[in-house]
């Protein structure tokens, strides 16, 4: 469920019609809803605590919002006041977590290319825990520690070799993917860990794609999860926290609706019955996604004598990168639905490549010059990923609460995107 419904015709956000915001602050916009992020999370906190999976020793599971799918300070802060911690993927992303609040305890460093620079950073900050992809890292990570006298605490992320469905470039837990080690790396480079006078092991990571609308292999994936859990204890090694990543998908409208949180928290509880640890999540989009959409206006439609209608928006790429980057879906909801017949557009955008198409053959009410439409679910990976290719201004962002809105990235000007260059002394 969402907080983007009709209401006299037109398409709110909460209290807050898009066509107010549009008006207010120009398009395209991303526009996201509070109640929504709040509903995503606390749906499922509740389904991870009614499965079992807090302690009185471990406490409740560590929620870490992939900060990469919406990385907007208040978004962050909208979830890190529920309690949400964060996933991070790099510097950056540690300092917009911290700028939210989430307390540097709740905060997951993952990624495959951590920085000598990042690491310190990281474990000046004191976050939770690194998640280690590699030996060539934990080596790193020793290293840096020692340099600053500090242990860094670690888990060691698995790459479990489960065909997770979903998009290639979304797919993450096959061995030929670029993440993680194998259980068999793992299990050395635990042991080693734990004599390496820089580091901590504290716990085992995995996190198989995005997207996952099937909860098989993500089963498959978590059972030997808790087997190398098992495994490592028996050797006597320390293992406290089994962090189990994100990826569980999201309702696209073109697609059968994804198992929801509490199906994805039956079967952990199911899977981890009786192991005494503590859990941690790395969710992303299954939080973010529903409660955002881009609105963009019509600048023309062009109908062409062979048949096709192309609706030129004044959204591209830049703006939503998902279409063009993994053929994503976007459902496309006129904000005003004009009455009549549907008919059959290109939807596009003004950037100069042919990849600036959001869908083919799209049937929609129809729509004329200066009309608003709406991409439902464009909250995670949307204005995170985006960019001013063609020299287009950054696409700002508004938050929803209620009936009150606020710009919480506004739109920058040609001023802003022009001062960031230098030229060369010899120009
Ligand atoms: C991207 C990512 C996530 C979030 O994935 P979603 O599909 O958005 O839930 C979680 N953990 C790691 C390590 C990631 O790279």
């Amino acid at each position: 469920m969402n907080h983007f419904e009709l209401q006299d015709g037109e398409l709110y956000c909460e209290g807050v019609p898009l066509s107010r915001i549009a008006r207010e602050v120009g398009t395209p916009v991303y526009v996201y809803s509070s109640a929504t992020l709040e509903r995503h999370f606390t749906v499922m906190r509740d389904a991870l605590r009614g499965a079992g999976l807090s302690s009185e020793k471990w406490g409740e599971p560590l929620i870490a919002f992939a900060v990469k799918a919406n990385s907007n300070v208040a978004v962050l802060k909208t979830l890190a006041r529920l309690g949400a911690g964060a996933d991070v993927v790099s510097e950056g992303e540690i300092r917009r977590a911290l700028a939210a609040g989430v307390p540097p305890e709740r905060i997951v460093f993952s990624g495959v290319g951590k920085t000598a620079g990042e690491i310190a950073f990281a474990l000046e900050t004191g976050v939770a825990e690194l998640n280690v992809e590699s030996e060539p890292e934990l080596k790193l990570i020793d290293e840096v520690a020692q340099r600053l006298g500090k242990r860094a605490k670690i888990a060691i992320r698995i790459n479990p070799d489960v065909e997770a469905g979903g998009h290639a470039k979304i797919s993450t837990g096959k061995a030929e993917n670029k993440f993680g080690v194998s259980f068999a790396e793992a299990e050395r480079l635990y042991a080693n860990a734990s004599n390496a006078v820089g580091l901590s092991p504290v716990g085992v990571a995995c996190h198989i794609g995005s997207q996952i609308t099937d909860l098989a292999p993500m089963e498959a994936a978590f059972t030997k999860m808790r087997g190398m859990v098992e495994r490592l204890r028996g050797q006597g090694l320390h293992v406290e926290r089994l962090d189990l990543g994100g990826g569980l998908g999201v309702p696209y409208f073109n697609q059968p609706d994804p198992p929801g949180p509490a199906d994805y928290a039956a079967m952990i509880g199911r899977v981890m019955a009786g192991l005494d640890i503590q859990f941690a999540f790395e969710p992303g989009r299954v939080i973010a996604a529903n409660a955002g959409v881009l609105v963009a206006a019509v600048q023309h439609v062009n109908a062409r004598p062979e048949g096709r209608r192309f609706l030129v928006l004044d959204a591209a790429m830049n703006d939503l990168l998902r279409p063009a980057m993994y053929d994503a879906y976007h459902d496309i909801r006129p904000v005003r639905p004009r009455d009549g017949a549907e008919v059959v557009y290109d939807v596009v955008g003004p950037v100069c490549e042919t990849g600036d198409t959001f869908t083919r053959d799209r049937a929609l009410a129809p729509m004329a010059a200066g009309d608003l439409l709406a991409f439902m679910s464009a909250g995670a990976y949307g204005a995170a990923m985006s960019s001013e290719y063609n020299s287009r201004l950054l696409v700002p962002e508004v938050l929803v609460r209620g009936d009150q809105y606020a710009v919480v990235r506004p739109r920058e000007t040609y001023q802003d995107m022009l001062a960031r260059e230098r030229p060369a002394p010899w120009l």
